[in-house]
């Protein structure tokens, strides 16, 4: 039977995809693995292409271990994604075997349908590996999708062993399996598969990057914890507007004469203090993701099912911890210190109205001579401090 155009189209449509791949990983991508899995499996089903009259062994061993090298590869990068180790005996060990069992197949039994069957067995032991593995450890939307390729591609390839072993209708003479309907779904699945392989890793790979760019987006990078942006994308979720109710305080924290500090050791320091106080705010029992940084050396911690009282004290125990920090060599002799504003939210609240209650609180805990928490649930600026609770501190110059 001639080989047309049509046949072509898809091995040579998998090796694009496969080009496709590295190309993306020159531009950061990390696509490199899947790119050349796909190529090899390319290759294989190109080579599949081409009937010989009679039985030859290097051409299937070449051909069947092009597919199972693209599976190992796919394995491989799927590993990659969550550091899974890769079993290299065990590769070499199923390679090995295919080889073996491919000239067994042939030479002794003249069987392509058994052929066919060890090398998609060897895939399998590969594949369902990997994705056993792999499923114990989906933590993304990337992860869902390949997970669920994997299974899909693991679950067809083990129900197609089970097919080709039970199936007797076919003649064990290479040409009468090559035209049966048996021998057409091998290749066919096999170059779905790897066509739903390239889709799958397309997806999840733009998927991954859309959740990184818009982690990158929320979060900031010297601290770790969110960013304005990030805050409003919380308060926006259904887990933030839970979060505004009575009983969450909101915490601001500045620390006190950064600029001095800033001034004295350097702009590079002023980073290494500004790092250390986000990851203090965020070592607050309760606190977790919910430490932001609105700017500078400024940050707001929203506290859930707290008291005033509770809200006060942790703030408090942030001041001591803060004031107490061991500084690297140039400021070893230093001892620096923070501001706290606390209040709680109201029933029915704006969140901007209780932030700006809790930065009038700030400002009068910087009055009162810095280095202290000051709280309150009424206070408004204007009308003097009303029910005004204060946690103070030695000063500290
Ligand atoms: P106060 O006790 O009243 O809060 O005084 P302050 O000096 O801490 O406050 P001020 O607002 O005058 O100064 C804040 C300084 O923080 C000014 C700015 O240059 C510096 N700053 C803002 N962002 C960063 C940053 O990311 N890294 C460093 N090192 N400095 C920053
Ligand atoms: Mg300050
Ligand atoms: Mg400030």
């Amino acid at each position: 039977m001639p080989i047309t155009l049509l046949d072509w189209s898809v091995p040579i449509a998998i090796l694009l995809c496969g080009v496709g791949f590295i190309a993306a990983d020159v531009m950061g991508f990390g696509t490199a693995l899947w790119g050349y899995s796909l190529c090899s499996m390319g290759v294989g089903f190109a080579i599949m292409l081409y009937q010989s009259p009679e039985i030859w062994p290097i051409k299937q061993i070449i051909e069947d271990n092009c597919i199972l090298l693209g599976v190992i590869l796919a394995c491989r990068a799927l590993n990659g994604r969550k550091e899974i180790e890769n079993f290299l005996p065990l590769e070499i060990a199923v390679v090995m075997t295919a080889s073996v069992m491919i000239v067994t197949s042939l030479m002794m039994f003249k069987s392509v349908r058994l052929e066919t069957f060890f090398v998609q067995a060897c895939c399998n032991v590969i594949l369902w590996r990997t994705t056993i593995a792999y499923l114990k450890s989906i933590s993304s939307t990337g992860d869902r999708i390949l997970a669920g390729t994997f299974l899909f591609l693991s679950m067809a390839m083990t129900f197609q062993c089970i097919l080709y072993l039970s199936v007797h209708d076919t003649d064990a003479v290479v040409g009468a399996w090559r035209a049966s309907v048996w021998g057409s779904l091998v290749q066919y699945t096999g170059l779905l598969g790897s066509i739903i392989l390239a889709f799958a890793v397309m997806i999840s790979t733009s998927s991954d990057f859309i959740e990184k760019y818009r982690k990158h987006a929320h979060i900031d990078s010297l601290t770790n914890v969110l960013n304005r942006r990030g805050m409003e994308a919380l308060l926006a979720s259904p887990a933030g507007r839970r979060l505004i109710s009575a009983s969450t305080a909101i915490v601001l924290a500045d620390i006190d004469q950064f600029k001095g500090i800033n001034d004295r050791f350097g702009h590079a320091f002023g980073d290494i203090v500004i790092a250390r106080f986000g990851a203090l705010l965020k070592s607050l029992p309760g606190a977790g993701a919910r430490v932001i940084r609105l700017g500078g050396e400024e940050f707001a911690v929203l506290l859930t099912d707290v008291t005033l009282e509770d809200a006060l004290s942790a703030a408090d125990a942030m001041r001591r911890a803060f004031q107490s920090q061991d500084w690297p060599e140039e400021a070893q002799e230093s001892q620096f210190s923070a501001s706290f504003g606390v209040t709680l939210m109201k029933e029915g609240e704006e969140i901007s109205v209780a932030m700006a209650r809790a930065d009038s609180l700030l400002y009068l805990a910087k009055r009162e001579g810095r280095n202290c928490v000051v709280g309150s649930q009424n206070f408004a600026g204007g009308q003097g401090p009303r029910g005004i609770l204060t946690r103070f501190a030695p000063s500290v110059s």
